[in-house]
């Protein structure tokens, strides 16, 4: 199969979340089962310098704009013979200090940043040597690629397009833009509406591929029942509810080749599950790389993520705080960014409790994989969580993920009242602070019980959550797209 992925951000070259790691992730696993994959993405600041091995296309191209045009280039890079990644070159748009914002204020011409994107992919899917029979699209700024296809095909300047599948990462973030801004599309003004990009008077990005797409997905089969309802529909349960049929709940994998404990050159110790001793190194260097007491006898929990009330740090700070009142003797690590007022919190919960409590505000890639294989307990909290990939990722590092019974979170870890025997973590129910800490005691209780914790690792570790299984269900959903059945 000819296969094209058109993403805003992509591992290791842009990364705001999960988006980055899945797309890189199942591009690789679809092109080693032997598909021709291309990827194309944009081609943000710094990428050039830190990728020296892109190589020019030679391959300029223009595209309509609103009432103007917008030139481009594409770059390269042949990752493997199966597997291109595209860049798209527009400095005016993309070389920025963002991706989407700077300081959390969006820019304001994202809807002209992001249709370019979506005009230059189809550039691109229009004119490769083999053209793609799927273009697969994900989350809101490639929404209206679904759009422009088929308006292509309805016109006849494409009769025969490819197929596309738009993968639902958040449904919570859409693409909101002024209806004024509807003309950036180019397309006729009775394209403007609710069966497409036009969701109570304003231009939604997301919806237009939520109802034009061919086939959706989102990255875990709770989750897509979940969307389905108006406590997760973010509104659009409605629209997802008559395309109920059309969506399909695909859990993401883990690069293992990226995210191992046994070769991995971010980590000073090596360990897997019949050797813990490199686990227990790990995290004493943890430790004194945040200036916490060097202590095994203590649990240390974990976080790393976007600060958001989505991913419940809010809970987390009231429970952490109880917890430590009580005098519980622990100790958490915080990596994350985001919310000015949670940011804060944290920070004044580190410089109020310096012995057990350490915040490092900011994005680091390398510390997130030192963090996973030193924590004890990964804490993920959330209110609403579409897949989540750290839960999955703890797994394999032997550090318990303790989250809420939501989402792919529910998906993937098994709770002892699931199973005692394949119990890989502690599930809690309600997004309250109670439950929470309730979920906080149930792992100082496993800390205490050294064979019943080693169980649980030992399950974890040895689950399989291998992209080579998980893009099997993207082939079959690709094969059913094409084949109509
Ligand atoms: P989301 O996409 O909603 O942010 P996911 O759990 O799906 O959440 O994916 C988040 C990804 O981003 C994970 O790979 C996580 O390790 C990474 N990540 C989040 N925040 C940070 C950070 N501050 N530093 C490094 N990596 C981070």
């Amino acid at each position: 199969m000819q296969l094209l992925h058109v993403t805003s951000e992509l591992h290791p070259f842009s990364k705001t979340g999960g988006l980055a790691d899945m797309v890189a992730a199942l591009g690789k696993a679809l092109a080693h089962a032997g598909h021709e994959v291309h990827l194309v993405t944009p081609l943000y600041r710094g990428i050039r310098a830190r990728y020296p091995e892109l190589q020019p296309a030679n391959w300029r191209f223009v595209v309509p704009l609103g009432s103007g045009s917008v030139g481009g280039e594409f770059w390269r890079l042949k990752v493997s013979p199966r597997l291109t990644i595209w860049f798209v070159d527009q400095p005016h748009f993309f070389d920025r200090a963002g991706i989407y914002n700077e300081s959390q204020v969006d820019y304001p011409d994202n809807a002209a940043r992001y249709l370019f994107f979506c005009k230059a992919a189809l550039v691109l899917a229009r004119h490769l040597p083999r053209p793609p029979q799927i273009v697969h699209v994900h989350d809101w700024p490639t929404g209206p690629l679904p759009m422009l296809l088929q308006h292509a095909r309805a016109s006849g300047a494409w009769p025969q397009p490819p197929k596309t599948v738009l993968t639902i990462h958040n449904l919570a973030y859409q693409g909101w833009f002024p209806a004024t801004e509807w003309p950036l599309a180019n397309l006729p003004a009775e394209w403007f509406h609710t069966n497409s990009a036009e969701a109570w008077g304003q231009l939604n990005f997301l919806k237009a591929g939520l109802s034009l797409a061919d086939a959706l997905t989102t990255v875990s089969p709770r989750y897509a029942r979940e969307i389905c309802t108006p406590e997760f529909g973010c509104g659009f349960e409605g629209l997802l509810l008559r395309r109920e049929y059309e969506l399909t709940g695909i859990l993401n994998g883990v690069d293992y080749d990226e995210w191992n404990t046994s070769a991995n050159p971010f980590l000073k110790h090596a360990y897997d599950a019949q050797h813990l001793a490199g686990k227990a190194a790990n995290k004493r260097e943890l430790q004194a790389e945040f200036g916490l007491p060097l202590r095994d006898d203590v649990p240390l929990f974990a976080k790393i993520s976007r600060l958001t009330s989505q991913k419940g740090s809010d809970l987390l700070l009231t429970a952490l705080e109880q917890g430590l009142a009580e005098g519980l003797e622990q100790q958490f690590v915080l990596l994350g960014s985001g919310d000015a007022t949670l940011q804060s919190g944290f920070r004044a919960l580190a410089a109020r409790h310096p012995q057990s409590v350490a915040v490092k505000v900011g994005f680091d890639a390398a510390l997130a994989q030192r963090i996973e294989a030193a924590a004890d307990f990964f804490l993920m909290p959330s209110r609403f969580e579409p897949c989540g990939l750290n839960q999955l990722y703890s797994l394999r590092y032997g550090t318990v993920p303790i989250v809420r019974a939501t989402g792919g979170l529910d998906d993937s870890v098994v709770d002892v009242r699931e199973s005692a025997e394949r119990a890989t973590g502690i599930k809690f129910h309600e997004p309250t602070a109670a439950a929470l800490s309730h979920a906080l005691r149930k792992a100082h209780g496993l800390y205490r019980e050294p064979d019943l914790l080693a169980h649980f690792r030992h399950n974890g570790m040895k689950a399989d959550f291998s992209w080579e299984k998980q893009s099997r269900e993207y082939v079959e959903l690709y094969e059913q797209v094409l084949h109509g059945v």
